[in-house]
């Protein structure tokens, strides 16, 4: 079933296709994380089942006793292309958004140990709430948006966009390498520092400047 994400201030609405997600996209994430800065940009996927809008709630499966939340601006992908060029990359952006890749940690640890992919810790059902989306016309600097998550109305995670390792530029170039982008993919860019669990009744308002807010409980 195709899902539909609004666009603010407009009846409009963007099919969502493909859920690309960044990691290790900001140098104080990578040290909380005690994990190492990547030479290329590391990439995944979530499928669109784990889409859930404003007001949703985040279901924790039972088999996860540590979920993270991770703050993240979305960029949403406006029209086809392949092999894009760093240049003109921007010109395939039709907006932004704020998400939140939520994370089941332990089932993640456990994979890199492994050497497993993340599939499951990363693209269960309910893991990537995302808002409205911003055309891109009403931002005047996606390098500079304030990412800010509150948990239970504490500040949690406060970031700019500025602190980005690869910017959209040189993630839409590489990825477009590989896969063809279309009008409606998503790619969450990663997230900024002060990652942490959530539990059942906990409520998440994640914004980015002051653009657009997300909330979204936990249960
Ligand atoms: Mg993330």
């Amino acid at each position: 079933m195709d899902i539909s994400l609004p666009i603010k201030n407009s009846t409009d609405t963007i099919v969502v296709r493909k859920i690309f997600c960044m990691a290790k996209n900001y140098a104080k994430h990578i040290e909380e994380t005690a994990s190492e800065k990547p030479d290329m940009p590391i990439l995944f996927i979530k499928p669109d089942t784990a889409i859930i809008k404003n007001g949703g709630t985040v279901m924790l499966p039972e088999e996860s006793n540590n979920v993270h939340y991770e703050i993240e601006m979305v960029c949403i992908i406006g029209k086809s292309g392949k092999h894009i060029n760093f240049e003109n990359a921007m010109d395939y952006v039709y907006g932004y958004a704020v998400g939140i890749d939520v994370t089941l940690r332990d089932i993640q640890l456990q994979a890199i140990k492994s050497g497993h992919p993340w599939s499951i810790a990363k693209g269960f059902d309910t893991s990537a709430p995302i808002s409205e989306i911003i055309p891109k016309e009403k931002v005047d600097d996606p390098y500079n948006l304030g990412l800010r998550l509150w948990l239970n109305g504490e500040l949690k995670q406060d970031g700019n966009t500025n602190n980005m390792i690869f910017k959209l530029e040189e993630i839409i170039s590489y990825l477009s390498r590989f896969f063809t982008l279309e009008r409606g993919d998503l790619i969450y860019t990663g997230t900024p520092s002060g990652i942490g669990p959530i539990l059942s009744g906990d409520r998440i308002r994640a914004e980015i400047s002051n653009l657009v807010t997300l909330d979204v409980q936990i249960q």
